[in-house]
């Protein structure tokens, strides 16, 4: 038994409107090179950059108008298993981001580790993955990005017993600029359901995430 749910509430751009968008990106950054005081024009190395920034912005911010990827909920309780176990926690991870901070549009590059604990119904596999990059092709803040992807799952399994959440990001504005801190990482958590009343539940999948 399988069921698809479709998509989000964000509608895809068209063509045009995508189209539309990248070139005014693309003027709008040939402006914020000559006010940098760059004679972008006449330099080969520079001469194409605004088109190459305003596709880079686009392709960093994609999860903002397109559509979630398409999810795969498989039932469980059409299967016929003795019921010997009660939790069987799926983990998932390490899943790599590549995303912008809100405050600095510097790239944020982590992983993020999954793991929930389903009543009746399971996700595709590779859904979780792509529904995460997805989730984070768009500027965030990390504690936010934490909170919206526990919510996005809570959405699409309204009776998972339990979900939780580790993530660990560099963030280029903290790593290059401002208090230059290369080595830091950020790390948020979150834990949903039974993670919340079980340490236990919370110490194995925190074990899971070697890193
Ligand atoms: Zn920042």
């Amino acid at each position: 038994m399988e069921k698809l749910i479709k998509s989000w509430e964000n509608l895809p751009l068209t063509k045009e409107e995508l189209e539309r968008r990248r070139e005014k990106l693309e003027r709008l950054f040939e402006e914020f090179l000559t006010t940098l005081g760059f004679d972008w024009k006449n330099d080969p190395n520079m001469v194409d950059t605004p088109r190459r920034v305003a596709k880079m912005f686009l392709e960093f911010t994609e999860g903002n108008f397109t559509p979630m990827p398409p999810v795969t909920v498989f039932d469980l309780s059409s299967m016929e298993v003795d019921e010997v176990v009660e939790k069987v926690p799926v983990f998932v991870g390490p899943i790599e981001i590549k995303s912008l901070c809100s405050h600095h549009f510097l790239p944020i590059i982590g992983n993020v580790y999954f793991e929930y604990i389903p009543e009746d119904k399971v996700l595709g596999l590779s859904k979780i993955p792509r529904i995460i990059k997805w989730l984070a092709r768009r500027p965030i803040i990390q504690e936010l990005f934490t909170k919206q992807v526990v919510k996005t799952f809570l959405d699409l399994l309204p009776t998972v017993k339990g979900i939780a959440i580790y993530v660990k990001a560099k963030h280029m504005c903290m790593t290059v600029r401002g208090v230059n801190e290369s080595n830091a990482y950020m790390v948020t958590e979150a834990f949903y359901g039974l993670y919340e009343e079980s340490e236990d539940l919370r110490a194995n999948f925190l074990r899971k995430i070697k890193e």
